[in-house]
């Protein structure tokens, strides 16, 4: 059996002997279907000297699995509530960690050191809470841990947006970001009628390959940010304009147009057409003339 947590049964009694009222506030919604947990993991990669850091496990239907395959799993949940239960079902496992806390606060460059150490690479696999799938992976990347994928359940929607590219209506600042930092693909979509309860909106897994070094060459990484989120700042007006507002005065016009020339972008582009390598080369020109 590849995951026993996660029968639609076993799920249902483990909730209701112990009382577990689901919150919606903090997004649980259990899976219950093992061929996407199958997709999930293999999606993965995990080699058995590899290690798992798992973010929400809930009562450990995806941790399970990944005990199974990995050396090592670290799973960090919120729920204070869910503690004693991961306890009893995980029992079995001596390679699962759980540490009790919030994602978004703890420190997991030292809890990856102190936990998963030993483990040749780690990825991330985790069915991620929907209210705070976005600083999540932002966290994740923003940090650069030390990754190899990073495999989540998240809403599609966002899933979209982190996979798309330049001329499409989901291409935007999430999108570069992501592609700046990983080789993003989308592994399935998946309907919500497997969790324990549903969710309001469709799911899709993706798996964000952690990339060793940037696509494109930036000279400072947080003005390149700031031109991308100007850019996308308000989606009808021309690139020109949402720059124009947010680093030049007003009579700068002829300087702007200078500069995007030298970059070879025409000044009536929208920011949801240039590539990364545009917005690499923009930011690198800005930077030294302003
Ligand atoms: N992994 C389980 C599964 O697939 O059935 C549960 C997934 S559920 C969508 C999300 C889990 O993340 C819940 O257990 C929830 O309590 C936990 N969670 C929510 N916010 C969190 C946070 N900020 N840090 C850590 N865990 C969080």
């Amino acid at each position: 059996d590849y995951g026993d947590i996660s029968a639609p049964n076993r799920t249902k009694e483990i909730v209701s002997r112990h009382g577990f009222s689901f919150k919606k506030s903090l997004g649980q919604n259990f899976l219950v279907d093992q061929n996407i947990l199958r997709k999930i993991v293999e999606a993965a990669e995990l080699g058995p000297d590899d290690g798992a850091l798992e973010i929400g496990p809930g009562i450990g239907s995806l941790t399970e699995p990944l005990a199974r395959e990995a050396k090592a799993v670290l799973a960090v949940e919120i729920d204070q509530r869910l503690i004693p239960i991961l306890d009893e079902t995980l029992a079995s496992y001596s390679n699962v960690q759980i540490v009790h806390g919030d994602v978004l606060k703890l420190p997991l460059g030292d809890l990856l050191r102190q936990h998963l150490g030993e483990c040749e690479q780690v990825s991330v696999v985790a069915n991620l809470p929907y209210y705070v799938t976005t600083p999540i992976v932002m966290k994740l990347l923003e940090e650069k841990l030390p990754l190899r994928n990073i495999v989540v359940m998240i809403q599609k929607e966002v899933a979209d947006r982190m996979a798309s590219g330049p001329g499409t209506k989901d291409y935007g600042s999430l999108s570069i970001a992501v592609s700046y930092y990983c080789e993003p693909q989308l592994v399935t979509i998946v309907p919500r009628t497997v969790f324990i309860p549903q969710p309001n909106v469709d799911s899709a897994v993706i798996k964000l390959k952690v990339r060793d070094r940037p696509p494109v060459q930036v000279e400072d990484e947080a003005f390149f940010f700031d031109v991308v989120q100007a850019a996308f700042a308000q989606r009808r007006k021309t690139v020109a304009n949402n720059l124009l507002a947010r680093f030049f005065g007003k009579g700068e016009r002829s300087r702007l147009e200078t500069i995007l020339a030298e970059a070879g972008i025409d000044p009536v582009r929208r920011g949801e057409t240039l590539s990364i390598d545009e917005y690499a080369r923009l930011s690198n020109i800005m930077l030294r003339s302003l």
